[in-house]
Parts: structure tokens; sequence; C-alpha cells
């Protein structure tokens, strides 16, 4: 498939191209160029273009054209959800899920472009100041937006940028990440194939480390919104200079369990919440912190659940773990996995490994403070550590450089008010785990997990400018 400069399918300038790989059995998915810098500062001067030609635009006008999209790629979900499986490796019953939401985001973002209200301003209260001035606020959209999306939601993550951003009148570039192009550059085409103006919308698809400094440094660029790892995003705020920035990061998610829990509740939550997509989610569970007087019924109740996953082909209906994006990643969670256990954690199940495929395991007796909790494990594997009460599990939660998602079990209103007041996370669950996302709820983490809020309603915010105004009359 080609990249997509300014309503243009092309090749990249050098001429290189790459190929996308199923990471379950290596087939060769597709081809896609390799962009060069000149790629990349090509799709900037075009989306020049295309943020002016956006920002003229009537918020009715773009709607419609969302609207559009919405209907193709709503006509198109199958083939995204089979591009998504054979992308990352993600089940097919998971991918259609993410492939089904398209249309309803980008319906979202529709309307929230069109909700673009600001506020009076009472600036009479101010001393001094007659009723002889009228000041107000004006929302417009930020211009040129670059978008820097990761490889484990290549849907979901893809159209919680672009959707908004169009939405609003910026003109979009995006990288999508490297092992996950071709269902960015689907997407894309269906804001084409709707209308959108040529130059509103760039997808370059090639190396993150060559593309990312070009795209995030360039000044014409008003804002950066980037998802993928703490290392990444870090990098990307010490060069984008003055520019907004919207940093969704890694996490190391923390779920607490009482005793007054509904115990199979939890199990079966874990069970989800730890291995939707190979672990491979920032919202995945990773530290259970569960109160010693029910860890033996917890353990219980989950491992057989988890035992009870079934591993294989992503193509099957009935798979429910797939492979993880890489061998190279498959391997560095095993070798996670083997350092908690010589460190003393007890591997309850799963862990081993074939190719990119490894078992879901379940780890007891972690240390909390184990590189095992407090690194972002990113893989299939949830590790239970034992707490003394709820004080001692808050202490244990915000025990993290993280801050994303968070969840709490218990029956008692009390405990969980506590937690939502203390724990340090961007999303608070209760009697749930942090796995859980609706496209329009503020999403967003605290800490090392970055800064600014997605969430169709936030990104539409985030990816518009606001500009006081003030008309000055003449004293009566
Ligand atoms: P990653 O390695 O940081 O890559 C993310 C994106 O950044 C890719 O498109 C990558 O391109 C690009 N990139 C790499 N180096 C860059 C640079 N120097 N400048 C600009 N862009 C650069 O992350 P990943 O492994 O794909 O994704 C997993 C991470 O994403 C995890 O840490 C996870 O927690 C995080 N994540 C966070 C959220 C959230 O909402 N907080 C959601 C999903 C995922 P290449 O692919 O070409 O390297």
């Amino acid at each position: 498939m080609q990249m997509l400069v300014s309503g243009t399918w092309q090749e990249s300038t050098s001429g290189r191209t790459e190929e996308v790989t199923s990471p379950f059995d290596g087939h060769v998915v597709d081809v896609v160029p390799v962009a060069t810098a000149k790629d990349a500062l090509a799709a900037l001067d075009r989306a020049e273009v295309g943020a002016r030609i956006q920002r003229t635009l009537p918020a009715h006008a773009r709607a419609d054209i969302l609207l559009r999209a919405a209907a193709l790629a709503d006509e198109r979900a199958e083939d995204i959800a089979q591009t998504i499986t054979a992308e990352t490796g993600k089940p097919i019953t998971e991918a259609r899920g993410e492939a089904g939401r398209a249309g309803a985001i980008i319906r979202l973002a529709a309307y929230e472009g069109t909700q673009l209200y600001g506020d009076t301003l009472p600036l009479d209260a101010n001393p001094g100041t007659g009723q002889d001035k009228i000041g107000f606020t004006l929302r417009q959209p930020c211009g040129i937006i670059v978008a820097i999306t990761p490889f484990n939601y290549p849907s979901l993550l893809v159209l919680h940028k672009i959707a908004p951003a169009l939405a609003a009148g910026n003109a979009v570039v995006l990288k999508p990440a490297r092992t996950t192009p071709l269902t960015a550059l689907k997407l894309a085409a269906c804001f084409v194939d709707a209308g959108l103006a040529p130059e509103a919308l760039s997808v370059v698809t090639g190396s993150g480390g060559e593309l990312g400094d070009v795209l995030v440094s360039d000044p014409r660029v008003r804002k950066v919104s980037f998802t993928g790892s703490t290392a990444t995003g870090t990098r990307i705020a010490s060069i984008a200079g003055v520019k907004k920035l919207s940093l969704e990061l890694g996490a190391s998610c923390p779920v607490i369990i009482l005793p007054d829990a509904d115990i199979e509740l939890a199990a079966t939550a874990v069970a989800a919440g730890g291995y939707i997509n190979a672990g491979q989610v920032c919202i995945s569970v990773q530290r259970v912190l569960v109160d010693r007087r029910v860890e033996a019924d917890f353990l219980d109740a989950l491992v057989p659940m988890v035992k009870a996953i079934e591993v294989g082909d992503p193509t099957s209906a009935s798979t429910r773990l797939g492979s993880l994006i890489s061998t190279t990643e498959a391997e560095r969670v095993e070798r996670s996995i083997a350092a908690a256990r010589d460190s003393g954690a007890r591997v309850l199940t799963g862990g081993e490994r074939s190719g990119a495929v490894l078992q879901p395991a379940v780890l007891a007796d972690v240390d909390p403070a184990s590189p095992f909790s407090q690194d972002e494990l990113f893989g299939p594997a949830v590790a239970v550590s034992r707490a003394d009460d709820l004080g001692a599990a808050i202490a244990l939660a915000n025990d993290s450089a993280y801050g994303l998602g968070a969840g709490i079990f218990t029956s008692d209103v009390a405990g969980a008010v506590r937690a939502m007041r203390q724990i340090d996370a961007g999303n608070v669950h209760i009697n749930w785990t942090p796995l859980w996302r609706a496209d329009l709820m503020p999403y967003g983490g605290l800490k090392g997990s970055g800064i600014g809020k997605e969430g169709i309603r936030s990104a539409v915010q985030e990816m518009t400018e606001e500009k006081t105004v003030v008309l000055h009359g003449r004293p009566w």
C-alpha cells in the first residue's frame, strides 16, 4: 500500500519500501514506503495549505465530511478488522470490536467539532471598567497537528487523534507505528473518500526515529499529539519547543481487592483486564494488590480462569489470546517473568513462549518494589502482591512512576470513596479494572503516564486555541 501525502497515494522519495508482516506466522501482509525526512517536510508544506482550508470551512461542512467518513468506516469495518489482526496478531474478535468503534468515534468527533462554544466575560466586574466593553472568547483550530501513534490499537488510537483534529478544523500529519501502518492508511482512505480537502491529511509511513524529530520540532506545527512509551514521549517533550503537547504514555496499572469484594467478579475482571490484547494495553492490569485475608480465595478463582484462555491463531473466532507484536517483545516479557521467578515470585500458570506467542501468566508473592511490578510489562501476565489493609494498598498503588488507570473491588462505599480520592491515576474504576474505556470520557494519565487528556470532547478542546476578544465601545 502506498502512503498518503496530501491526497496523493505515493511512494517514498527514496524509493525504499519495507514489508509489514504478521507477528503470529510471519506472512507478508503488505509492503509500505519508508518515508524520508524530505517526505515528512513535504507533508508539512501541504499541511500549511490544508490548515488554511480547514480553518475557513464552517463547522457544519466539516461535520458533513466526517459523517461520510464514519459511514465508510462502518462499511469497511470487516476489512479494517482483518488488517488489524494481520498486522498485530490480535484475535479477530478483539479486532472486530476495535474496528466496530471506528464509525462511532468519527461521529462523536463530528458532533464535538460543532460545539466550539466560548464564554462571555463580565469585564465590568474589573474595577474601573464600565459597561462600554464587551469581552468574549473564541475557539479556533490550532493549525497543523502532528499525530504519532503506537502499535497496540492501530485503529482506535489513530482515530482518537485524527477525528477530533479534523473535526476541530486542523490539518494533520500522522506517523503511525512502523509495525502497523496499514490500518492507519485504510482509515485515512475513509476521510479522503469522504471529500476531505486533500491537503488536510497526510500519513507518512516509516521509522519514528528518523521522521520523529523532523515532524515534532518543526515550528509550523502547533500541536503534537503522541501516544506511546514514556521514553519516546520524554524525547518528544525535550525537542518539541513551544507547542501544545498531549502525551499519552506508559503505565503499570494497579487493582486493589478488599476483603468485602465480590471475589468472583474481581477474578473475572482481572482475567480479562490482564490479558486482552496479550496485555499490550496501557490500561492493562499489571499489579494486583489483594488483601491478605482474601488472597487465597482470589488466586483460587483467578488461576483456572487464566488457564482457560484459549491461545493461538488470531484469525480463529474462538482465540482469546493471539501473539504479541513481535518475537523480540515476547522474549522480553518471558525474561521479565523469569527474573521475577528468580527473585522469589511463584509462577502459578503460564509464561511459556513459542515465537511471538506467550501463555498467559499469573505470578504470586511478587515484591511490589521489583521491576516486575514497577516497570511497564506490556505482556500477558499479572503480578499479585499482598496488602495488609486499604491504606497499605493505596500506598502500594501510588508507589509507581506512572499514574494512568487503577481499579478497586469493594462493596464498601467508604473504601471506594477513599480510593477514588487518594489513588493518583487519571482514571479510577470502582468494581472493575482500569481496562475499560468509553470513547467520550476524558482519558489520560498523571505522573510519568503523560500530560493532557484524550476522549473526543477533551481532544477537541486540546486541539483548539482559545482567543479572548474585547470590544471597546465608548462610555455613554
Ligand atoms: P513507542 O516505541 O514509543 O512508539 C510509539 C510511536 O512513536 C511509534 O509510531 C514510533 O515509531 C514513534 N517513535 C519512535 N521513536 C520516535 C521519536 N524519536 N520521535 C517521535 N516518534 C517516535 O511505543 P510502542 O511500543 O509503539 O507502544 C507501546 C507504548 O505505548 C507503551 O508504553 C504503552 O503504555 C503506550 N501507550 C499508551 C497509551 C495511553 O493512552 N497512555 C495508549 C496506548 C499505548 P516506530 O514504530 O517507527 O518506532
